[in-house]
């Protein structure tokens, strides 16, 4: 048995790089980019008109000319049109390229509008107001996206703008999820009553997706031949296997068997947690690595935040900052264990994060899963938690994520 920081570590020391691959930037979402995307263009490329008005040159108002000739009218997207004299103008329009006779853009609201003349209404005029200058944003070859970002809705919009049709990502991992147990049936089916329905696999699918982690999925009854031959073949062909259920201590709880034979080395099983006790990691000669967690569902739910995706944001050299809450309410905890507390957050007037802990029914609860937010990581070393003491935080709701 060892201490969560302990099992932490020993995944820590098994990181695996799975290398890179270019794909469309619109099916980039979720991924990590593995270049820096630079800007192809000076961004604007142009002076750019943020306002519908016109545009002049400065000099000629600060001289006094107060009424212009429209000489052109020039759209968004239209080449821009010169002013020849300075008594002209350009009425131009928002995203409209400016003329580089004109540096003053004034908008429609200060204008009077008479048969082609234009009268300025307003006295508080000042150069460059209302144009967005070119290269003011980023200039041509500047990085305007670093590698290691988390490809999302802004990513895709500056990959599109500047022509990225293409990105190199960070591959991700192959990884299969697997379920046992003899009591579990398809969600599809109606259950016995002493039957289950199977809804781990689906919840680490889930969560996996996040990442835009494609997953298989398998299930194996509570069968030794089976899960044998079926766990010696996934050894070959995947980076990482997650067994939720039969690695306890019960009759047919083949697992723990199954991996000595197949020559898996466990690397520890058992932490001194709850949930999620009988954690079982290790890795095969190919180097596949075992996450095999208690099937318990807050239990392997707990263990997936705790170890499996801090693994994979290690592996994708993605950081993430630690996360602390304020415990809201005394605690006590008097098992030898680092107890992990459902808790509910809130924010308050001050901006702290209070957590509010959800005391269930043990690991089986999942049903609280629903109305809480996060998992409260309790050291083991204690056993009365006071209120305004503050703990790491695993937070699992999407606004917290
Ligand atoms: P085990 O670790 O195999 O002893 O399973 C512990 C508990 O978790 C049992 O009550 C199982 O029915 C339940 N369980 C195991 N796997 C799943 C699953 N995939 N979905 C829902 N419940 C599960
Ligand atoms: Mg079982």
């Amino acid at each position: 048995m060892v201490k969560v920081s302990e099992a932490e570590n020993i995944i820590r020391s098994n990181l695996k790089d799975f290398g890179t691959e270019t794909i469309p930037f619109e099916s980039a979402l979720g991924r990590f980019l593995a270049e820096n995307i630079k800007a192809d263009r000076d961004l604007p490329p142009c002076n750019r008109s943020t306002m519908d008005g016109i545009s002049i040159s400065y000099p000629a108002f600060e001289k006094g000319i107060r009424s212009f000739l429209i000489k052109a009218t020039q759209a968004a997207g239209d080449k821009p049109v010169n002013i020849s004299a300075e008594n002209e103008c350009i009425e131009i329009m928002t995203g409209a390229s400016v003329p580089d006779s004109t540096d003053t853009v004034i908008r429609y609201e200060d204008l009077l509008i008479q048969e082609g003349m234009v009268t300025v209404k307003t006295e508080d005029i000042k150069q460059w107001q209302n144009i967005h200058l070119k290269e003011k944003d980023k200039k041509a070859g500047q990085v305007v996206i670093q590698a290691g970002a988390l490809v999302d809705a802004t990513v895709i919009s500056m990959a599109a703008s500047v022509g990225k049709t293409e990105l190199v990502v960070k591959k991700l991992p192959k990884v299969i999820i697997i379920s046992t147990g003899d009591e579990l049936v398809n969600v599809n089916e109606t259950p016995l009553p002493y039957q289950v329905r199977r809804s781990n696999n689906y919840l680490c699918k889930a969560i996996l997706q996040k990442y835009a982690l494609q997953t298989d999925m398998l299930h194996l009854p509570d069968d030794y031949e089976i899960t044998k031959t079926s766990v010696r073949d996934c050894l070959t062909k995947y980076d990482a296997i997650i067994l939720s259920g039969g690695i306890s201590m019960g009759k047919f709880d083949y697992l723990p068997r199954v991996l000595e034979e197949l020559t898996v080395q466990q690397l520890f099983y058992k932490v001194e947690q709850r949930p999620g006790k009988p954690f079982w990691f290790g890795k095969n000669t190919n180097g596949t690595l075992v996450f095999a967690f208690p099937g318990n569902p807050v239990s392997t739910f707990m263990c997936l935040n705790r170890y499996f995706l801090p693994w994979l944001d290690a592996c994708l050299d993605i950081t993430k900052h630690k996360l602390y809450a304020i415990l809201n309410k005394d605690i006590i905890f008097n098992p030898p264990l680092q107890y992990f507390l459902q808790v509910s957050l809130n924010m308050n007037e001050k901006g702290e994060l209070l957590a509010t802990p959800f005391e269930g029914n043990g690991s089986g609860d999942f049903a609280n899963l629903i109305d809480t937010d996060a998992f409260m990581e309790l050291p083991l070393e204690k056993s009365n938690f006071i209120k305004g003491e503050v703990y790491r935080i695993w937070p699992y709701k999407q606004i917290f994520v």
